[in-house]
């Protein structure tokens, strides 16, 4: 049975297919396949107010489109002192019109300048969205709890990961493992939430 990731970042979808079961209870095989094997198809337009709203417009995007059972996410980063920014506008908080990850952790870095560690708390929210031809939709949410450090660190991971700052593994996200980071991330927790569904197909 095959199953369309929406998403073409290919460290979502590395993440994703070791989170993801290969198998539903009844045996058959899950086959993933991502926005990449479809390269005709129209651009996702993101205009959602939530990460929920975005995560379901991208599921329903898919199925609408290929007629595959259709998961996708939307994830937002939410600093305290920023009152929840970047959140929503995580992709798009340097530039309103295209994502530029190095742009956005730099602008991060400016607008947290300053501000003591005590309050440079924050967390990942990740919604996973599942879309069925039948019309049913599912969403499962996952958060990390951690802080902005005032320089990168760790070279793996992707997007703000090098300047998220997990207490509990005194590490940042781009200093752990894959296997380490799907354990505890906002995506690896609403991914295993959204597996249940996968599983009784
Ligand atoms: P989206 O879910 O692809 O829309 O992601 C929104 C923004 O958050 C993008 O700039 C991503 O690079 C960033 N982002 C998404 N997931 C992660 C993550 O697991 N770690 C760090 N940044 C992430």
């Amino acid at each position: 049975m095959e199953i369309l990731l929406a998403t073409s970042n290919p460290h979502k979808v590395k993440e994703l297919l070791k989170i993801l079961p290969g198998k539903t209870k009844s045996g058959k095989v899950l086959i993933y396949k991502t926005l990449a094997d479809f390269p005709n198809l129209p651009p996702i337009i993101e205009d959602g107010k939530t990460l929920e709203e975005n995560a379901q417009i991208k599921a329903v995007f898919g199925v609408v489109h290929t007629g595959l059972i259709t998961l996708a996410d939307d994830t937002g980063l939410m600093v305290d002192f920023l009152k929840g920014a970047p959140g929503v506008n995580s992709a798009r908080y340097a530039y309103p019109d295209r994502c530029d990850n190095k742009a956005n952790n730099e602008k991060l870095l400016k607008e947290l300048s300053g501000v003591p560690t005590a309050k440079r708390t924050a967390h990942f929210k990740a919604i996973a969205a599942l879309a069925l031809p039948t019309g049913q939709l599912f969403s499962e949410e996952g958060k990390i709890e951690g802080r902005i450090l005032t320089d990168y660190k760790g070279s793996g991971g992707f997007g703000y990961d090098a300047l998220f700052f997990v207490p509990k593994y005194n590490k940042t996200l781009a200093e752990m493992t894959e296997i380490e980071k799907n354990k505890i991330s906002h995506r690896g927790a609403a991914f295993r939430k959204i597996s249940k569904y996968l599983i009784e197909l």
